[in-house]
């Protein structure tokens, strides 16, 4: 699964145990800004594996890399379909190495992003890496996530992500 950042990883992966799936995480997160608020969020995504018991990896993909990707078009809605599509095309490449049947992504929990951008950019990188992306409309488990989260005392970040994010726009 690729997680976005822990608070959003809590509720899909219990679902996910739930239905017998076996999870590991891969943290890709490139757009994260600035790198100390990406320490922050690994840092806390690996509080949250180390807790769970999942195995979990980390992509080196830089800023500088996702930035040229999106100055492609910063206007929204395209910055954040490129977001996706830098994002999950670097998962499904590594789930077909690492040899994972599937994979999916925590960001379908999101209630402020665009799902369906999301779920058309999954299954895009599926095709290309020729792995399998497994759908799940983790929303209903929003709230939860966040009280999952706090019970677990996991950082909440309070903007999604980028540069571009920093007025407020939610994760
Ligand atoms: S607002 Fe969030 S989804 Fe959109 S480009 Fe920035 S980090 Fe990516």
């Amino acid at each position: 699964m690729h997680s976005c950042c822990a608070p959003c990883t809590t509720f899909p992966l219990a679902l996910l145990r739930s239905l017998g799936y076996s999870v590991s995480s891969l943290f890709v997160n490139p757009n994260i800004y600035p790198d100390a608020e990406r320490e922050k969020r690994w840092t806390t995504m690996r509080e949250l594996a180390s807790a769970e018991k999942m195995p979990l990896l980390r992509s080196d993909m830089g800023h500088d890399r996702w930035l040229e990707a999106v100055s492609q078009n910063l206007a929204k809605p395209e910055r954040c379909l490129i977001c996706y599509r830098t994002r999950l095309d670097e998962t499904a490449r590594t789930a077909r190495e690492e040899g994972y049947p599937y994979f999916t992504t925590s960001l379908l929990l999101s209630i402020y992003q665009d799902h369906e951008g999301i779920v058309r950019e999954a299954a895009e990188a599926a095709r290309r890496h020729s792995v399998e992306f497994l759908y799940f409309d983790f929303r209903k488990g929003y709230r939860r996530s966040r009280e999952m989260a706090r019970g677990k005392h996991l950082y909440m970040q309070k903007y999604c992500g980028c540069e571009f994010s920093f007025g407020g726009e939610p994760s």
